[in-house]
């Protein structure tokens, strides 16, 4: 597949999110100010889009303004909730405190290893954007 036809697909891929989960996940966020704070999304997903059904908000371990981490507990339960909701984990959301909505370096990095929508919540000017990592870093429409 050529670049033109790779930009064409991610454009039309979309990522469908409820006004409640939305508002669910940025209150979780102004909550834990001034830490970042993260959330599973599960759901469906397919060539097209992604489309968020439950989520789930957990704790950042780290306590950080710049970093978030699952406990290893929290890690595995995040995969036996697969299974309890009969749903995929399609998007892991986080927040940025103080910085604006776009991935951070580590956040690039730990989306290689974590292929899912990276739904971003900034506290600075309360954007909320949402990013799929292809060959590059791709913005991603959010539709309700
Ligand atoms: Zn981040």
């Amino acid at each position: 597949m050529d670049g033109r036809n790779c930009k064409r697909r991610i454009k039309l891929q979309k990522f469908i999110i409820s006004k409640l989960h939305k508002k669910m996940l940025t209150d979780h966020a102004v909550k834990e100010e001034p830490n970042e704070s993260c959330a599973i999304l599960y759901g469906e997903s397919d060539d097209e889009f992604w489309k968020v059904k439950e989520i789930w908000l957990t704790k950042n371990i780290d306590s950080s303004p710049i970093e978030f981490t699952l406990s290893a507990e929290q890690t595995m339960e995040m995969y036996q909730k697969e299974e309890e909701l009969n749903l995929k984990i399609i998007g892991i959301f986080h927040s940025h405190p103080n910085g604006e909505a776009y991935p951070s370096n580590t956040d690039k990095k730990f989306m290689k290893n974590n292929p899912y929508v990276w739904a971003i919540y900034s506290g600075i000017n309360e954007e909320f954007r949402a990013y799929v990592l292809k060959s590059d870093i791709s913005e991603i429409q959010i539709q309700n």
